[in-house]
């Protein structure tokens, strides 16, 4: 049989780096920057190690796009699509018609989804799925007789991806001013005790900020909300692990309301915090889940939507829904996401993350509160961030422009080959979950030397001040 053609011989990195800035448009970059800069060309990658063209060595400290949760390279998935290619390469679900893969997965899905969870509708990624679960909501609300039940209310600084409907539910002003939001999208304050708690403790601070889900309710009237939307844990808004008072509360008002409840599990789903689901963490009962991601361990671009009985019910009570995806359960992707799973189970890998990688990085993260400018460090599973601070104590910010600290920190991760992302001055990670011990040292002194060379460039600067 002949091998697929691999690309060894290819150009000389300079040359690639000009024919990207020439034709190439980076998702979330300056590209007139990057172009002067060169963009980090990567080839292959294997577990937890990416290799770029020069041939560093990476560690690759947040699994891609949080998503390469089995690691790199696993030959099973190769395998999975290259059969369910030459088998059926492509069908459709519209129409009457199903095949076996997303057959296969949507029952998979269910068994590891949270009880009463059994429904699954297939998108091609997190966006995707959130702009299914807008329409959703509201035509559940429809089908019920109360079509003027249309607001959704979400987070301020939440991400629930960057399509019109995804990037209009998260709450990044930065996302809405390019392009604009659609209408019947409220937000609300964010759980982000660290920046925003003041002098009360993180419990009332936790509570505070679910009740005002409640005076949101109120303000605009049950009558005309259809559902809130959260990530267990925000993601791209800085890895806010929000105080414990703060899901509790949100459900305790979800449940009175009656409103619908969807937890984006695109980056918390398949192992991330320790169990299948954040939901499960942290005690949610959701109506509906986004999943994303993890789901393929980002080896195929597949998301969804996995929707309880009741939503389900009434969605399938009243005709079509006149809504779907050319790729919704594509053949391809949802093989390749049904092997990730069973390797996840077969592997035990939520078992390693519990019993193995999240206790032992759990020390070792916090070890880095011991440098001087790290204020807390917080790891959910494999899911954690650090603060910069100036001034632990008063968790200050820089006297800087916020972020400032935090790219610089970056700057110097990726100079130490090691992939660790900033949100503002807060670093984050979330390594792919088969991360040994041994790869977690080799993390841990990278992001240590990083931090403190960050740090004496800050000091050098004149930037060790508080705002
Ligand atoms: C990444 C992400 C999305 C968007 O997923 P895409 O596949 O990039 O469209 C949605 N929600 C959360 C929580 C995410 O982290």
């Amino acid at each position: 049989m002949n091998q697929p053609v691999k690309i060894t011989n290819h150009l000389p990195t300079a040359e690639l780096q000009a024919l990207d800035a020439a034709h190439h448009m980076h998702p979330f970059t300056d590209n007139s920057a990057l172009a002067k800069k060169g963009a980090r060309i990567m080839k292959s990658a294997k577990g937890v190690w990416l290799t770029d063209t020069e041939g560093h060595k990476i560690i690759d400290g947040m699994a891609g796009l949080w998503c390469v949760n089995i690691g790199y390279g696993r030959k099973e998935l190769a395998d999975a699509a290259s059969s369910q290619m030459l088998e059926l390469a492509y069908y459709n679900t519209f129409f009457q018609t199903s095949h076996i893969p997303a057959i296969a997965l949507a029952a998979k899905i269910a068994e590891v989804a949270p009880e009463g969870m059994n429904h699954i509708f297939f998108a091609g990624s997190g966006s995707e799925a959130n702009d299914t679960n807008i329409r959703m909501v509201r035509r559940y609300w429809d089908i019920k007789g109360q079509p003027e039940k249309r607001v959704i209310i979400a987070r301020k600084n939440g991400y629930h991806g960057s399509t019109m409907g995804g990037g209009s539910l998260g709450g990044m002003s930065g996302i809405h001013a390019h392009g604009g939001k659609i209408a019947g999208i409220t937000h609300i304050g964010e759980p982000n005790w660290w920046e925003q708690g003041g002098d009360m403790t993180p419990e009332d601070f936790g509570l505070m900020r679910a009740q005002e889900l409640e005076k949101a309710i109120l303000e605009i009237g049950v009558e005309n909300v259809a559902a809130f939307i959260g990530e267990p844990i925000q993601g791209a808004g800085g890895v806010i692990v929000p105080p414990s008072t703060y899901w509790p509360e949100i459900q305790r008002i979800v449940d009175k309301y009656g409103i619908l409840l969807i937890a984006d599990e695109v980056i918390t789903g398949f192992g991330r915090t320790g169990n299948w689901f954040g939901s499960t963490t942290f005690g949610i009962k959701p109506h509906i889940m986004t999943i994303a991601k993890g789901l393929s361990s980002g080896y195929q671009p597949i998301g969804g939507s996995i929707v309880c009985d009741e939503v389900a019910e009434v969605m399938g009570s009243s005709g079509d829904f006149n809504h779907g995806y050319t790729y919704s359960g594509h053949p391809v992707a949802a093989a390749v996401a049904l092997e990730n799973i069973r390797i996840m189970q077969d592997e035990g890998i939520i078992d390693h993350v519990r019993n193995v990688a999240h206790p032992y990085l759990m020390q070792k993260w916090q070890g880095l509160t011991e440098h001087p400018m790290v204020g807390e460090a917080r790891l959910v599973g494999l899911m954690g961030s650090i603060a910069l601070t100036p001034d632990k104590a008063s968790r200050a910010k820089f006297a800087a422009e916020t972020g400032t600290v935090g790219y610089k920190c970056r700057e110097r991760c990726f100079a130490n080959d090691l992939i660790m992302r900033h949100v503002g001055d807060r670093m984050i990670i979330s390594p792919p979950l088969v991360i040994t011990p041994e790869e977690i040292d080799i993390l841990i002194e990278r992001a240590w030397k990083s931090i403190d060379e960050c740090y004496t460039a800050v000091k050098a600067e004149g930037l060790w001040q508080a705002r």
